[in-house]
């Protein structure tokens, strides 16, 4: 008998949009280290190896089983010499001394809390760590000039690395839709990104907006964004126009990753009125209390190390937090406190008191003292009172009723939809590799915009993914098996 060779006898494609990769699969640990070794390199700007690792990691997602032993990893594709190696000193040692060494330095702890920001790039980030700057309240206090977007991205930094939750998803997708219809009847709007391919938390939420009748979806945009902001849901907004027509970029060179379609990357203010309610007073804190929401925080996944701020929302793996979307900034929750709805956290010894890192910057308050003063925690069991409590906020103004979501908006010509939806559903990797499938092996060039057949010299068209991979001569893979 030989189960080490299992795995070698099942023959696994190469490219990840030819496999099924489900959102939950059998080997995390060893995709946890490659991923971390993946944005190491992404951060160092070697996209290269970046992607070397992340289809090492894709691979190991897509196996209907755990790999036990290094054995039985021979025959699959995709594993590099670096990866292999990363692989076989986790299976043997449990851990990985690179990934040890990567996760402790300075370094690499400074770039994932720096590029945390919204709108700060792996460029800046770098600069900045040369400076000295290795947390935002480094750059806050560095008096760096900031643009626009990464003003925002310090004043709502603890709230935008907070996991957004599905029902946040859907009830931000509730205002888009309302939006959308006051200034555009008839329009449909699709959840696209990680939510599509099931995902139960994400960094933002993204939609993509169209309309049946061709040519109704130009100029829309701007519209969405002025009624957004006349009902005070946007703190934050970029709106790019469509750039596909004048663009000079033919079917013969390629189109880059970044599409050309009317977007806007947007900050939202979500209003946590309605979970707030039951919990107004904020004062609840009876020993025994049933959680009522059946939001748990599942035993044994609490708090544990003060650098995962679980929101307790079916999270259920602990996968959903992503590595670089956890709170980073050091803040110390003690091991085995419970947060949960409408409790205090308990420790037994009166009201625990926790100082803030960053300077104060909800605009409803004036506190702009770089040192405030500790806050006493209030009720943190909904979602509401956790970001005001993480925020630190003035007493005065109590608990705040409402959070700060990324949101991404995308809009497409009817007859783009397929393509666009295809291109905005992710994951990033599995885009990748459509692109590096329809170039190398069917000499075809895929955007988020169209599909041009380099041999037959013209454009296919295809009004639904399932038509896309069939030109494409790949297996339909749905949404949820996108997760490479
Ligand atoms: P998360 O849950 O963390 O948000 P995600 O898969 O939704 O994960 P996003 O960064 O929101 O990740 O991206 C969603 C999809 O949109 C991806 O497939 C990505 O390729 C695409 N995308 C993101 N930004 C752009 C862009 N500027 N131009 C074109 N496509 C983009
Ligand atoms: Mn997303
Ligand atoms: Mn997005």
């Amino acid at each position: 008998e030989k189960p080490g060779l299992e795995l070698a006898v099942v023959s696994v494609p190469s490219y990840a949009c030819q496999r099924h990769t489900p959102l939950l699969h059998h080997n995390i640990t060893l995709t946890d280290a490659l991923s971390i070794l993946a944005d190491n390199a992404e951060l160092g700007e070697n996209e290269g190896r970046g992607v070397a690792f992340r289809r090492a990691a894709a691979l190991l997602k897509s196996l209907p089983q755990e790999v036990r032993g290094a054995e039985q990893l021979r025959g699959l594709p995709c594993l590099g010499e670096h990866s292999l190696r990363v692989i076989k000193e986790v299976l043997e040692d449990g851990v990985s001394h690179e990934v040890e060494t990567t996760t402790h330095s300075e370094q690499f702890k400074a770039m994932k809390a720096l590029t945390g920001i919204f709108g700060v790039g792996a460029k800046t980030a770098d600069r900045w760590f040369r400076e000295g700057i290795h947390t935002p309240s480094d750059l806050q206090r560095s008096g760096h000039t900031l643009n626009r977007a990464q003003r925002a991205g310090l004043q709502y930094y603890d709230e935008l690395n907070l996991p957004v939750t599905k029902s946040e998803a859907v009830a931000i997708g509730q205002i888009v839709e309302s939006a959308v219809h006051a200034v555009l009847p008839g329009a449909e709007i699709t959840l696209i990104g990680g939510f599509r391919r099931g995902k139960q938390t994400g960094h933002d939420v993204d939609f993509l907006i169209t309309h049946p009748d061709e040519g109704r979806e130009e100029g829309l945009m701007p519209k969405v964004v002025s009624w957004l902001e006349a009902q005070g849901f946007l703190l934050y907004q970029k709106t790019t126009g469509n750039s596909y027509l004048e663009s000079k970029e033919g079917p013969a060179r390629p189109a880059s990753n970044m599409d050309r379609f009317e977007r806007c990357f947007s900050i939202f203010r979500l209003s946590t009125d309605n979970e707030g309610r039951e919990n107004q007073t904020g004062r609840e804190n009876q020993t025994g209390r049933e959680n009522q929401t059946g939001r748990e925080i599942q035993t044994g996944r609490e708090i544990q190390t003060g650098r995962e701020i679980q929101t307790g929302r079916e999270i259920q793996t602990g996968r959903e937090i992503q590595t670089g979307r956890e709170i980073q900034t050091g803040r110390e929750i003690q091991t085995g406190r419970e947060i949960q709805k409408g409790r205090e956290i308990q420790t037994g010894d009166g009201p625990q008191t926790y100082s803030p890192t960053l300077t104060n910057t909800d605009p409803h308050t004036h506190s702009d003292s770089p040192h405030p003063l500790p806050q006493t925690l209030v009720v943190v069991g909904d979602h509401a009172q956790k970001v005001s409590w993480v925020l630190g906020h003035s007493q005065c103004s109590g608990p705040r009723s409402w959070r700060a979501v990324r949101v991404d908006l995308v809009v497409s010509p009817y007859s783009q939809f397929a393509f666009a939806l295809l291109g905005w559903t992710g994951s990033k990797l599995f885009e990748r590799e459509l692109r590096r499938w329809a170039v190398h092996e069917k000499a075809m060039t895929l955007s988020s915009h169209a599909l041009y057949d380099r041999k037959r010299t013209q454009y296919l068209r295809a009004s639904s993914e399932e038509e896309i991979f069939a030109h494409l001569g790949l297996e339909y893979i749905p949404p949820c098996d996108r997760n490479a």
